[in-house]
């Protein structure tokens, strides 16, 4: 089968090494403490004061450019080890997904090792077809090394493989204007057995608390047995939807679509006492206080296809007679 003549030069690329890539710090222990401290690892070889062994499954981090998109250290290479899936995108391959990451190591990285990494574009596999759509495995392997004055060594690997490709929609849509994005809609909450209750109360405009029916303790969250008395008889009751700010934070990055921002998120202690997260509306968020009375309302969302209790502050009645 014959290939698309553009993809020739593409393929031209394959064996190609990308230059250097370094690390903005050495190996160091507060890197490492952190590391273990997020992914929950308990391992006294990696916390060895002076003498830390970085665990490998860190290998890739020492490497990555930071917060800021491609602000790679002084001296890294300004090449893109990505160009060949750059150079498809105009033929209309525009989506990626990454498909494999497989780490392998030659040796452990202690405290106080500088590392770099080379790219190599190892490999484009033959045009394949998937659910996903037409396009190209391309693998990439990146080697890491420790630097050292009597010759750098070699300490692991990371095979990097990604499917670039037309997606299967696009293949026979009929061109069409550019238009307007859909504007993203809201995330759809998880629907249980076990809290169908309160969203079904939510679309009638009811705010509804669990209750136990063995004993009268009201829950929330929802769940199947009364933590009281183990009953799992249960039954709602319908909140007055009154209530106070608990706590709160105000959600600043990463501003993520459809949400305003910043965007206010509160506990809410509701007067009978169970307390629930929800939106604020009707404040500004710097002007939000713990113990601010607030009353539900229930608001629409996705073409009318969500509606979500949300909270506004009201004027407290003991705030004003005081
Ligand atoms: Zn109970």
């Amino acid at each position: 089968m014959s290939e698309h003549e553009w993809m020739h030069d593409i393929r031209a690329l394959v064996g190609k090494e990308y230059g250097r890539v370094y690390a903005w710090d050495k190996v160091n222990a507060p890197m490492i403490r952190q590391w273990c401290e997020i992914m929950g690892v308990d391992d006294a070889r990696y916390l060895k004061v002076g003498a830390a062994i970085a665990p490998p499954a860190m290998l890739q981090v020492w490497c990555m450019e930071g917060f800021t998109l491609n602000n790679y250290p002084p001296g890294s290479t300004k090449e893109n080890p990505y160009e060949a899936l750059k150079l498809m995108e105009p033929h209309g391959l525009s989506a990626v997904v990454a498909v494999n990451s497989e780490l392998s190591f030659v040796r452990d990285v202690v405290e106080g090792e500088r590392l770099y990494y080379t790219t190599r574009l190892d490999s484009i596999s033959p045009e394949k077809t998937t659910a996903l759509g037409t396009g190209f495995f391309v693998t990439l392997v990146m080697t890491f090394f420790s630097e050292k004055t009597a010759g750098d060594e070699e300490v692991g690997q990371l095979l990097f493989r990604v499917f670039k490709f037309r997606p299967a929609q696009s293949n026979t849509a009929p061109k069409e204007p550019a238009k307007m994005p859909a504007p993203a809609k809201r995330p759809l909450p998880g629907i249980s057995d076990d809290t169908r209750f309160f969203w079904e109360g939510a679309n009638q405009g009811k705010l509804l608390i669990q209750r136990c029916k063995a004993c009268g303790t009201l829950r929330h969250p929802p769940g199947p047995v009364c933590s009281k008395c183990h009953s799992f008889e249960w039954d709602t009751v319908q909140a007055s939807g009154r209530g106070t700010v608990y706590s709160f934070v105000v959600m600043h990055y990463p501003e993520v679509p459809p949400f305003d921002h910043p965007n206010p998120i509160a506990l809410i202690e509701l007067e009978e006492g169970t307390r629930l997260i929800s939106q604020l509306v009707g404040v500004k968020p710097g002007d939000v206080k713990i113990g601010d009375a607030v009353q539900v309302e229930f608001n629409t969302f996705n073409d009318g296809g969500l509606t979500l209790p949300q909270f506004r502050p009201i004027a407290s009645s003991a705030g004003a007679s005081a």
